[in-house]
């Protein structure tokens, strides 16, 4: 068996760890066509009993070549059909998605697959995206310690901030870091004095420098990504229109503004 197929088998048995604690969402292959085959005898009985006409309000099923597909019951025909998807075959389906989507982040593929399925939890998410090894490595990307860097080309102003922060705790003072924002092309620098390290705080003053100059399309930083993405989660709360994404580690990239 290789990783991937044992990557697999690993998922489905903790889907259906969590099925049998809460039955109400996930469900497996025999529930399925079971629910399907109900849902036929259903539609097909004239005097229904309440299971009968609760089946017939919640599920409709759609010809997909020779198979019937669970889908969730539609206004109308023209509106697109949510499909409901079982525990096997969950994994495939998230794959697909999670490749679409460039091994995007978990909002993405919740965005991405809630249109199209009706039972696919954010477990399931987590517990997928967790388990890729493409999404592990760009977290664990090592440092370019001791390597050779490739020097980063920027043509025009305001293209590529670079945001650091030098510590200045040993000397006493009201002010114990300076955060360091740089324009990569101009050298151009603006100092601000910060009380703390926090996110939140480093956040407000890049704000205030982007209002003044506008917002790069890619902010980096040597403080390590996690304190990148710290930072862009609150920056992402005072100015939800901003859109950025990890690039590479410590380096997000804004898109649309
Ligand atoms: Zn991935």
């Amino acid at each position: 068996m290789d990783s991937e197929a044992r990557r697999e088998q690993h998922f489905v048995e903790e889907l259906k760890k969590w099925h049998s604690k809460n039955k109400r969402v996930l469900i497996t292959r025999d529930e399925y066509f079971e629910t399907v085959n109900e849902l036929i005898t259903s539609q097909e009985t004239k005097v229904k009993n309440p299971r009968q006409y609760y089946l017939i309000k919640k599920y409709d099923l759609l010809n997909c070549g020779d198979t019937q597909k669970l889908i969730r019951k539609r206004k109308d025909e023209k509106s697109e059909p949510v499909y409901f998807v079982f525990i096997e075959e969950t994994f495939s389906i998230l794959k697909r998605a999670h490749i679409l989507t460039g091994h995007g982040g978990r909002d993405k593929m919740i965005k991405n697959l809630s249109e199209k399925y009706a039972n696919i939890t954010q477990e399931s998410i987590n517990l997928f995206k967790a388990g890729c090894i493409e999404c592990q490595k760009k977290k664990r990307r090592p440092t370019t310690k001791g390597t050779v860097v490739r020097p980063i080309l920027t043509k025009e102003f305001g293209t590529r901030g670079q945001v650091d922060l030098i510590d200045m705790q040993s000397i006493k003072g009201r002010f114990s870091w300076i955060m360091v924002y740089q324009d990569h092309l101009t050298k151009f620098i603006v100092l601000r004095r910060l009380t703390s390290k926090r996110a939140a705080e480093v956040a407000y003053q890049l704000l205030d420098i982007f209002l003044l100059f506008g917002a790069p399309q890619i902010l980096q930083s040597d403080n390590g990504s996690e304190f990148t993405a710290q930072v862009i989660e609150e920056l992402k709360v005072m100015w939800p229109q901003l859109l950025w994404s990890m690039e590479s580690p410590g380096t997000l990239k804004a898109r649309g503004q």
